[in-house]
């Protein structure tokens, strides 16, 4: 931190302008929440964090590919067996595709245990002809119309099924729900398209041989393939939950080096700051500064070039490689537009390869269909992903990573892919209480996608 930059305090964003941040009428039982939350232990550890970090500076340096999906807004109600399940699956089989595309080592995140709050462009929304307060997020009010008052007893019971779901991906995965021996259901059925369908089943054939190839020598064993990792992540929307749950603890490091204590945000491993609240001058971009977890950062068309560099310095005084995840968001038919100007404006300067790139190609491409029914179209996504990948190379930089909102059900919320998913489709199983998702059929789509760019 430079001499200049004032000091910061857990609590130094309260003196700052604040974006999304919730009014509640009962101070009394917010502060009684907080009170609780202040008491409860870390949801992650600050080993778990570092480890993160590591995997994420492999990632800045285009030595590992970075996995990020899960659900616009996770609701308490998919704190389940079987809906963890089904996404932590998901990941991993888009993870093999992306090893055996690009070559590289997988870094998984879930936007899960702990993706609960959302940013809202109106306050107010109308529902059967009344005005009610918007859903913002379990974590804060709750989907049903006669439950939209904000509850501070919710950002308790957000601890508790961000801690219920992580301890069930822990047993899950500790205990072989990743268990590569076994085969996996790769349900091409849905391939319309005879030369896609026999790309595809070129991968899986490959990556099926080559599993059981590692089993024979036991090479499974020695690289730990019967587990993996799976990091969480949210967005760091409610600063009032995120403070209460940041401790100043002991950074691990290597025997023999002295030990210093860092902030850590023990809500989730990874945080990001979203598009609406990045503003530099405000309450989010203070608290995070402060935090030693890996962060990031929504970018978009309305983000300035020139703002980059002052949020990389602000977010990222020592300029550790990895530490921030830039995550552009402009939408298929703006991002040739937008995107080489970003690049250049980081990669010429002192953060030239320190950070992660990473493609959401969801956020920009969201519109409205008849009935206003919110979608996206699998091509849009496809395409913004497509011309990153493209703009990266052209640039000389490396796309690091994909953010993307996911689940394992066959839902119908967005239109197009293999499965020809068109309008009249979408009413068939919308389950989403905010943005549209891809289903598992659509998510393993674009996973075969991205790896066919990387062995063309
Ligand atoms: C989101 O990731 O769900 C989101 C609200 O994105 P953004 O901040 O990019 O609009
Ligand atoms: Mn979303």
């Amino acid at each position: 931190m430079s001499s200049t930059t004032p000091q910061w305090t857990p609590d130094s964003w309260r003196s700052k302008p604040v974006k999304q941040c919730p009014q509640y009428p009962d101070q009394k039982a917010l502060q009684k929440s907080l009170a609780e939350l202040k008491k409860l232990p870390p949801i992650v550890h600050p080993r778990e964090i570092v480890k993160l970090k590591e995997h994420l500076r492999d990632v800045a340096q285009g030595k590992a590919f970075l996995l990020q999906g899960g659900d616009c807004a996770e609701l308490f109600d998919y704190c389940q067996q079987d809906v963890i399940e089904s996404k932590i699956k998901l990941l991993l089989q888009m993870s093999l595709v992306l090893i055996w595309g690009a070559d590289k080592r997988v870094v998984r995140i879930g936007r899960m245990a702990g993706q609960y709050a959302k940013p809202r462009s109106s306050p107010m929304e109308m529902v059967d002809g009344r005005e009610v307060p918007s859903f913002r997020g379990d974590i804060l009010n709750g989907f049903s119309v006669d439950e939209r008052e904000l509850d501070p007893n919710r950002l308790v019971k957000a601890y508790h099924h961000s801690a219920a779901t992580l301890n069930y991906i822990r047993a899950a995965i500790s205990s072989g729900i990743a268990d590569l021996h076994r085969p996996l259901d790769w349900g091409l059925g849905h391939v319309r398209d005879p030369a896609l369908k026999a790309k595809y089943q070129e991968a899986v054939d490959f990556l099926t041989d080559m599993l059981r190839f590692m089993q024979t020598i036991g090479a499974d064993k020695s690289h730990n393939l019967d587990t993996v990792d799976l990091f969480t992540s949210h967005e760091g929307l409610l600063l009032e939950y995120e403070q209460s749950l940041t401790r100043l603890l002991d950074t691990p490091s290597a025997p023999g080096t002295p030990s210093k204590k860092e902030y850590y945000d023990t809500s989730a491993h990874f945080l990001w700051i979203g598009d609406r609240t990045r503003q530099l001058d405000h309450a989010h971009v203070e608290f995070f500064r402060g935090i030693a977890n890996p962060l990031g950062v929504k970018i978009g068309p309305t983000t300035p070039a020139s703002d980059l560099l002052d949020m990389l310095r602000t977010l990222n005084p020592d300029r550790e490689p990895g530490k921030i995840t830039l995550i552009t968001r402009y939408g298929a038919s703006k991002v040739a537009d937008l995107l080489p100007a970003h690049i250049r404006a980081v990669e010429d300067s002192e953060y030239k390869q320190t950070v992660v790139w990473q493609c959401d190609p969801m956020h920009g491409n969201t519109q409205s269909v008849s009935g206003g029914i919110k979608t996206r179209r699998f091509s849009n996504i496809f395409s913004e992903l497509q011309q990153t990948l493209r703009i990266h190379k052209e640039q000389g930089s490396y796309l690091g990573g994909v953010h993307l909102e996911l689940t394992g059900d066959a839902v119908t919320e967005c239109l197009g892919g293999s499965e020809g998913l068109d309008e009249d489709d979408l009413s068939t199983n919308y389950t989403s209480f905010c943005d549209p998702r891809l289903n598992e059929k659509q998510a393993l789509e674009l996973a075969f996608l991205v790896a066919d760019h990387y062995r063309c």
